[in-house]
Order: C-alpha cells, then structure tokens, then sequence
C-alpha cells in the first residue's frame, strides 16, 4: 500500500497504547489467529476466498507508506477502501492479524510473479507501518525487522513458503510499486532465514546497460530477470519497463545504488541469485 494521505479522526489520542481499532469494525465477529505470535485481532471487511482454492506459497511485504499509524490501520480494515492485508507489523513490534490465512486479502493489485498474476490468491500479505518515501522514509526499528521476522518464520512452515518466494510488493508489481523500499533489511531476514539474498557485488567502474540501449546483453538480461521471477519483457529493448524491473531488483537485492541502470554490479548480482535458487525453483521458472 502506498496511498498518500489520509484523514484520520475520531480516534482517541490519549489513550496509550492502545490499538486504533476502526469504530466500524469494533462489532465485528473476531477470529483466532493463525499466528501465535500475532498480539491482537482487528478484523478487516476487505477479503475474498482464494481463486481455486489456491494456498498461500508466498510472503508479500508492504509498508503502509502513510504518515500515521490510525490511519493505516483504519484504511487496511475498512470496508469500502478495497485494500487488506493479513498482517500489520507495528513499530514496536507488535503483530496484528486482519485477515485469516486461509482468505484472500488485497494487498498486491496489479501484479505478476513467475508467470502467476494473481499474487492476492497465492500469498500471504504483510503490511509494515512505515511512512514510506513520501513521508521521509524513516528506517526500520529492530524491534520491528525482528517482529517481521519471527512472523515470516512461522508463515514460511506453516505454509511452506519456499525462502526466494518471500518477495518485496516492488518485486511483483515494478512499475507501481516501492514498498518496503531500499531501507528494508532484507541482509538481515535472510540471516535469520527469511527470504533468498546473495551479497551484492560490489559497484565498480565499467559498461553498463541502460535506457535506449538494444542487445542481446539486453534480452540476456531481461532473460535472467525473468528466470528470477521478474515481470520482465523480451524484446530485447532496455525500454521503460525494463528499467523499473531492475530498479525494482536493486531495491531488494542491490541496495546501495537505486538508479535502474545494469552496471556489472547488478548484472553479477543477479546471476549469483539465479545460481543460488534451489533446483525445483528452476524447474518451475522454467516453465
Ligand atoms: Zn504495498
């Protein structure tokens, strides 16, 4: 999610600590949660049954991306705004469950992942309350990352969730999308063994791919970018596109230059992640 702003009223401000629960909601049948880590229930109206029955094999990570937190939680929970997610990551660590698991939240839209388009019936969608590149972009508090973590620990055996399918929203939809943002610590996850990571090769000096330029270097990249997962055309043109997939691929995975140009960095990057996936991820990309 990333929506702008919002207007937020008619919650109590005095009341420390205490969860912004949307007045609306306050009546609504709560359910148990699927996480035993998750503190508290607020239900949302937003959610669907999963297209086919489809079971959630993967984890999609936001930031609300608005600058506070009543107003994030009241949009996610609402009925009438059409956005959910199963899960809000507060800042002091603190999980809270909108959406059973087993249905299907809208937190994705648009968006594609190894050739599925559906992400919403596929994934489990987790919201971090951070304001978001609009709103100052502040860093992430430990506590946060290492709520973030433990949830994503039990989603991924519960569910199966295999480590290179716990994805960046910016990574199913790129042309969209920021969220979480460079700032994420995705280095962090994956030591905790949450999500595939290879260190970043390092920025040097040399050739690039960018912007106009047609090659086969170019289909040879758009062909890695899509064995990943990535959205990715193939025409061999470093068009618009292309640029926001590898902008989108540096956000998560080369984080320290976020300017959608393929310097070797990015390229070597990208070929250490695609040697490191676990064969049956392979299998299915190539399909
Ligand atoms: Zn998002």
């Amino acid at each position: 999610m990333a929506l702008g702003s919002f207007a937020s009223n008619g919650f109590d401000s005095k009341r420390q600590r205490a969860l912004p629960i949307p007045r609306a909601n306050a009546n609504m049948k709560t359910f148990t949660p699927d996480s035993s880590i998750a503190s508290d229930v607020i239900p949302s109206m937003n959610y669907g049954e999963r297209n086919k029955g489809r079971l959630p094999d993967m984890i999609v990570l936001h930031y609300t991306g608005m600058p506070d937190v009543e107003g994030a939680i009241a949009q996610l929970c609402t009925a009438g705004t059409d956005v959910s997610a199963h899960y809000i990551v507060l800042e002091d660590g603190r999980i809270v469950q909108c959406v059973p698991e087993a249905k299907r939240a809208w937190h994705a839209g648009v968006a594609s992942w190894a050739g599925e388009q559906d992400i919403n019936s596929c994934s489990i969608g987790v919201e971090i309350i951070n304001r978001g590149h609009d709103w100052g972009y502040p860093e992430f508090p430990l506590r946060q990352i290492a709520a973030v973590i433990a949830l994503c620990r039990g989603i991924m055996l519960r569910r199966k969730v295999p480590s290179h399918r716990v994805l960046a929203h910016s990574d199913v939809a790129p042309s969209r999308k920021k969220d979480p943002g460079e700032k994420f610590p995705w280095h962090s996850l994956a030591n905790s063994g949450v999500g595939h990571w290879v260190q970043p090769a390092p920025i040097v000096r040399g050739e690039t791919l960018k912007l106009g330029a047609i090659s086969d270097d170019v289909a040879d990249l758009q062909t890695a970018l899509a064995r990943y997962g990535y959205g990715a055309p193939a025409n061999g043109k470093y068009d618009a596109t292309t640029m926001e997939v590898v902008t989108a691929f540096q956000r998560h995975f080369r984080p320290a230059r976020v300017d959608g140009v393929a310097d070797h960095s990015t390229l070597t990057t990208l070929q250490s992640l695609l040697a490191s996936l676990p064969d049956e991820a392979m299998a299915v990309a190539a399909k």
